[in-house]
């Protein structure tokens, strides 16, 4: 449907509540609504929230492309909110040799030692074998990554977990397509977008909040924005700022 000239997609599910949501990088609107729900309601809820939406629509349009990553030297990659400039080291040709011949010898396919991530202040240096794949590569870099964000995560549950009284969830970080998080209250469970690697740790700690939140608030109601107001004064910010990072989409909630 068309709202004041922005094209809008509706998909009907099996939901409760009307959901929208804006996505890069073409900033399009899409609305998840209940199926039982009139067409003309849909078209007044997407009325009423025009202001944040086109807001939306600005912040996305005005972020610049990200092309792929082909994870060679020069290019500059996010970790915890620092950028860094990565510098491909290959791992000598006759030292990969030597090594091939002792792998054979004891009958294993593949040799990992040597390969990994160094930084020294900004510069990360990526430790390959010569020839190495660019998946290869960046299977490398996201592993170092995903590390630095699961000491990250773990951290701040400790820290809000003790202040809130309350155990320790179990920790999952995978990547995903539309959340920065998602929890499973009843198997006191926390899924982490392993895309919050690229984010400082200030975003990491809104997102475990909001996340621990859900534990005792499911939705995003008044009761729930009430709880975040009183645990992270700064919430808003912060949200705003963990939006503003390029290829998520930006989501209508508190
Ligand atoms: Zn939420």
């Amino acid at each position: 449907m068309k709202v004041a000239g922005i094209t809008v997609e509706v998909e009907r599910k099996e939901i409760k509540h009307t959901h929208l949501a804006v996505y890069p990088p073409d900033a399009r609107v899409h609305v998840s609504a209940p199926k039982g729900l009139d067409e003309r309601d849909i078209r007044s809820y997407v009325a009423s929230k025009l202001g944040w939406i086109r807001e939306q629509r600005r912040a996305i349009l005005a972020q610049p492309r990200q092309g792929r990553r082909e994870y060679v030297s020069g290019e500059s990659i996010y970790a915890m909110g620092r950028r860094y400039r990565l510098a491909v080291a290959e791992i000598g040709a006759s030292e990969g040799l030597e090594r091939a011949g002792g792998l054979a010898a004891r009958g294993k396919a593949q040799d990992n030692r040597g390969e990994g991530v160094g930084v020294c202040g900004t510069r990360l240096t990526l430790h390959v074998r010569g020839g190495a794949t660019r998946e290869r590569r960046e299977r490398i870099v996201e592993a170092w990554q995903r590390g630095l964000l699961a000491e990250c995560i773990a951290g701040k549950l400790r820290g809000w977990c003790e202040t809130l009284g309350r155990e320790l969830p179990v920790v999952e970080i995978r990547k995903m397509k539309t959340k920065w998080a998602s929890c499973i209250r009843t198997k006191g469970k926390i899924a982490f977008n392993a895309a919050l690697a690229r984010v400082p740790p200030r975003c990491v700690e809104y997102v475990v909040v909001h996340e621990l939140t859900h534990f005792e608030v499911a939705n995003h109601s008044k009761a729930f924005v009430k709880l975040m107001d009183e645990r992270l004064p700064r919430w808003r910010a912060l949200r705003d700022e963990l939006n503003g990072f390029v290829g998520m989409p930006i989501e209508e909630k508190p």
